[in-house]
Protein backbone atom coordinates (compact mmCIF):
# COMPACT_ATOMS: atom_id res chain seq x y z
CA UNK A 1 0.00 0.00 0.00
CA UNK A 2 1.39 4.14 -0.71
CA UNK A 3 2.43 5.40 2.41
CA UNK A 4 0.45 8.90 2.67
CA UNK A 5 2.16 12.17 1.93
CA UNK A 6 1.28 14.63 4.61
CA UNK A 7 2.81 18.54 4.32
CA UNK A 8 4.75 19.68 7.44
CA UNK A 9 4.13 23.34 7.35
CA UNK A 10 7.60 24.93 7.75
CA UNK A 11 10.57 25.09 5.54
CA UNK A 12 12.87 24.39 8.54
CA UNK A 13 14.54 20.76 8.24
CA UNK A 14 15.03 20.43 11.58
CA UNK A 15 11.99 20.36 11.93
CA UNK A 16 10.56 18.09 9.26
CA UNK A 17 13.18 15.64 10.72
CA UNK A 18 12.23 15.60 14.55
CA UNK A 19 8.50 15.58 13.39
CA UNK A 20 9.35 12.89 11.09
CA UNK A 21 11.38 11.48 13.91
CA UNK A 22 8.51 11.33 16.52
CA UNK A 23 6.23 9.95 14.15
CA UNK A 24 8.37 6.92 13.43
CA UNK A 25 9.22 6.51 17.05
CA UNK A 26 4.84 6.36 17.47
CA UNK A 27 5.02 3.72 14.80
CA UNK A 28 2.90 6.02 12.34
CA UNK A 29 4.05 5.87 8.72
CA UNK A 30 3.73 8.55 6.23
CA UNK A 31 6.20 10.61 4.68
CA UNK A 32 6.45 14.23 5.35
CA UNK A 33 7.49 16.41 2.84
CA UNK A 34 7.94 20.17 2.77
CA UNK A 35 5.58 22.76 1.03
CA UNK A 36 5.93 23.30 -2.18
CA UNK A 37 7.77 26.57 -3.64
CA UNK A 38 4.70 27.96 -4.31
CA UNK A 39 2.94 27.21 -1.30
CA UNK A 40 1.74 30.67 0.41
CA UNK A 41 3.51 32.48 3.24
CA UNK A 42 0.69 32.67 5.98
CA UNK A 43 1.16 35.52 8.48
CA UNK A 44 0.59 34.73 11.99
CA UNK A 45 -1.92 37.02 12.50
CA UNK A 46 -4.09 35.01 15.44
CA UNK A 47 -3.83 35.63 19.22
CA UNK A 48 -3.60 32.00 20.30
CA UNK A 49 -1.09 29.46 19.37
CA UNK A 50 -3.84 27.07 18.20
CA UNK A 51 -5.34 30.19 15.92
CA UNK A 52 -1.72 30.41 14.12
CA UNK A 53 -0.89 26.80 13.41
CA UNK A 54 -4.62 26.11 12.33
CA UNK A 55 -3.98 29.11 10.19
CA UNK A 56 -0.99 28.04 8.43
CA UNK A 57 -2.25 24.02 8.27
CA UNK A 58 -5.30 24.94 6.33
CA UNK A 59 -3.37 27.43 3.85
CA UNK A 60 -0.82 24.47 3.03
CA UNK A 61 -3.88 21.90 2.97
CA UNK A 62 -5.84 24.41 0.50
CA UNK A 63 -2.68 24.70 -1.51
CA UNK A 64 -0.99 21.12 -2.22
CA UNK A 65 -4.64 19.10 -1.37
CA UNK A 66 -2.86 17.26 1.19
CA UNK A 67 -3.32 16.47 4.49
CA UNK A 68 -1.20 19.51 6.40
CA UNK A 69 0.07 20.30 10.03
CA UNK A 70 1.40 22.74 11.04
CA UNK A 71 3.04 24.30 14.85
CA UNK A 72 3.37 27.43 16.54
CA UNK A 73 5.18 27.95 19.80
CA UNK A 74 6.31 30.78 21.97
CA UNK A 75 7.01 31.79 25.32
CA UNK A 76 4.71 32.50 28.16
CA UNK A 77 5.84 34.50 31.07
CA UNK A 78 3.75 34.75 34.13
CA UNK A 79 4.94 38.05 35.42
CA UNK A 80 4.29 39.08 31.66
CA UNK A 81 0.41 37.80 32.03
CA UNK A 82 1.39 35.09 29.33
CA UNK A 83 3.40 37.88 26.91
CA UNK A 84 5.17 37.07 24.94
CA UNK A 85 3.34 34.09 24.07
CA UNK A 86 2.39 34.52 20.25
CA UNK A 87 4.79 37.49 20.09
CA UNK A 88 7.86 35.60 20.88
CA UNK A 89 9.36 35.48 17.54
CA UNK A 90 9.06 39.48 17.43
CA UNK A 91 9.20 40.68 20.52
CA UNK A 92 11.58 43.42 19.62
CA UNK A 93 9.80 44.53 17.58
CA UNK A 94 12.71 42.72 14.68
CA UNK A 95 11.31 39.11 13.38
CA UNK A 96 13.44 36.53 14.40
CA UNK A 97 16.28 38.71 16.60
CA UNK A 98 16.50 35.94 19.01
CA UNK A 99 19.16 38.31 20.76
CA UNK A 100 17.34 41.29 20.54
CA UNK A 101 13.77 39.77 22.26
CA UNK A 102 15.90 37.49 24.79
CA UNK A 103 17.31 41.43 25.96
CA UNK A 104 14.11 42.97 25.98
CA UNK A 105 12.38 40.41 28.08
CA UNK A 106 15.41 40.13 30.93
CA UNK A 107 14.59 43.85 31.10
CA UNK A 108 11.52 43.93 31.49
CA UNK A 109 11.23 41.30 34.41
CA UNK A 110 14.61 42.43 35.72
CA UNK A 111 13.08 43.45 39.28
CA UNK A 112 10.74 40.35 39.22
CA UNK A 113 12.33 37.59 42.37
CA UNK A 114 12.81 34.00 41.78
CA UNK A 115 9.72 33.09 43.51
CA UNK A 116 7.37 34.90 40.46
CA UNK A 117 9.63 33.91 37.70
CA UNK A 118 7.81 31.10 36.47
CA UNK A 119 7.13 30.69 32.25
CA UNK A 120 6.41 27.70 30.39
CA UNK A 121 7.03 27.35 26.55
CA UNK A 122 3.56 26.11 24.75
CA UNK A 123 3.23 24.79 21.38
CA UNK A 124 -0.13 24.06 19.55
CA UNK A 125 0.30 21.34 16.73
CA UNK A 126 -2.40 21.43 14.12
CA UNK A 127 -3.15 19.17 11.74
CA UNK A 128 -6.25 19.64 8.74
CA UNK A 129 -6.81 16.24 6.51
CA UNK A 130 -8.77 17.24 3.25
CA UNK A 131 -12.58 15.43 2.60
CA UNK A 132 -12.47 15.07 -1.35
CA UNK A 133 -16.44 13.54 -0.74
CA UNK A 134 -17.61 16.00 1.24
CA UNK A 135 -16.07 18.95 0.98
CA UNK A 136 -15.38 19.60 4.41
CA UNK A 137 -11.51 19.41 6.34
CA UNK A 138 -11.19 16.98 9.38
CA UNK A 139 -9.32 19.66 11.82
CA UNK A 140 -7.28 19.15 14.64
CA UNK A 141 -5.27 21.05 17.42
CA UNK A 142 -3.09 19.71 19.89
CA UNK A 143 -1.23 21.24 22.90
CA UNK A 144 2.72 20.73 24.91
CA UNK A 145 3.49 22.68 27.46
CA UNK A 146 6.57 22.88 29.37
CA UNK A 147 6.68 24.32 32.46
CA UNK A 148 9.96 26.12 34.42
CA UNK A 149 11.30 29.54 34.95
CA UNK A 150 13.44 32.30 34.00
CA UNK A 151 17.13 32.79 35.17
CA UNK A 152 18.46 36.41 35.24
CA UNK A 153 21.19 35.95 32.99
CA UNK A 154 21.63 33.53 29.47
CA UNK A 155 23.57 30.19 30.11
CA UNK A 156 24.12 27.54 27.85
CA UNK A 157 25.30 27.60 23.91
CA UNK A 158 22.68 25.18 22.75
CA UNK A 159 18.98 25.86 21.42
CA UNK A 160 17.69 29.26 20.26
CA UNK A 161 15.87 31.69 20.92
CA UNK A 162 14.70 31.78 25.09
CA UNK A 163 16.62 28.56 25.86
CA UNK A 164 19.32 30.43 27.27
CA UNK A 165 17.08 31.56 30.40
CA UNK A 166 14.59 28.44 30.70
CA UNK A 167 14.72 26.54 33.00
CA UNK A 168 12.31 23.42 33.17
CA UNK A 169 11.03 22.50 36.24
CA UNK A 170 12.64 18.80 37.48
CA UNK A 171 16.06 20.34 36.06
CA UNK A 172 18.60 22.76 37.36
CA UNK A 173 20.40 23.50 34.33
CA UNK A 174 18.53 26.12 31.24
CA UNK A 175 17.10 24.41 28.06
CA UNK A 176 20.06 25.69 25.93
CA UNK A 177 22.98 23.85 28.53
CA UNK A 178 20.95 20.44 27.65
CA UNK A 179 21.93 18.28 25.02
CA UNK A 180 19.67 18.66 22.02
CA UNK A 181 18.32 15.10 22.23
CA UNK A 182 17.43 15.73 25.93
CA UNK A 183 15.57 18.99 25.22
CA UNK A 184 13.58 16.94 22.31
CA UNK A 185 12.72 14.56 25.05
CA UNK A 186 11.45 17.37 27.62
CA UNK A 187 10.34 19.79 24.65
CA UNK A 188 6.46 21.58 24.36
CA UNK A 189 6.87 20.60 20.35
CA UNK A 190 7.98 16.49 20.94
CA UNK A 191 4.72 17.05 23.66
CA UNK A 192 2.44 18.01 21.12
CA UNK A 193 3.60 16.37 18.09
CA UNK A 194 3.34 13.02 20.48
CA UNK A 195 0.07 13.80 21.11
CA UNK A 196 -0.80 14.50 17.18
CA UNK A 197 0.44 11.17 16.45
CA UNK A 198 -2.58 8.94 17.02
CA UNK A 199 -5.13 11.45 15.97
CA UNK A 200 -3.02 11.08 12.41
CA UNK A 201 -3.19 7.34 12.26
CA UNK A 202 -7.26 7.36 13.07
CA UNK A 203 -7.16 10.03 10.27
CA UNK A 204 -5.60 8.71 7.67
CA UNK A 205 -6.95 5.15 9.07
CA UNK A 206 -3.13 3.52 8.97
CA UNK A 207 -2.99 0.02 10.22
CA UNK A 208 -2.46 -0.35 14.28
CA UNK A 209 0.34 1.59 15.64
P1 LIG B 1 7.84 29.43 15.95
O1 LIG B 1 6.85 28.50 16.52
O2 LIG B 1 8.91 28.72 15.16
O3 LIG B 1 7.18 30.56 15.23
O4 LIG B 1 8.65 30.06 17.19
C1 LIG B 1 8.21 31.21 17.86
C2 LIG B 1 9.26 31.79 18.79
O5 LIG B 1 9.08 31.26 20.09
C3 LIG B 1 10.72 31.51 18.45
O6 LIG B 1 11.25 32.47 17.57
C4 LIG B 1 11.38 31.61 19.82
O7 LIG B 1 11.59 32.95 20.14
C5 LIG B 1 10.29 31.07 20.74
N1 LIG B 1 10.47 29.61 20.93
C6 LIG B 1 9.62 28.63 20.53
N2 LIG B 1 10.10 27.42 20.88
C7 LIG B 1 11.26 27.65 21.52
C8 LIG B 1 12.23 26.78 22.11
O8 LIG B 1 12.14 25.55 22.09
N3 LIG B 1 13.29 27.39 22.67
C9 LIG B 1 13.47 28.74 22.69
N4 LIG B 1 12.61 29.58 22.15
C10 LIG B 1 11.50 29.06 21.56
Amino acid sequence: MAVHQVVLATRNSHKLAELQRILIDCGVEVELVPPADDAPDVAETESTFAGNALLKARAVSAHSGLPAIADDSGLCVDALNGMPGVLSARWSGRHGDDVANLNLLLGQIADVPTSRRGAQFVCAAALVVPDAESGVAIERVVEGVVEGHLVEAPIGTHGFGYDPVFVPDGHDITTAQMQPADKDAISHRGKALQALAPILAELLSLPDH
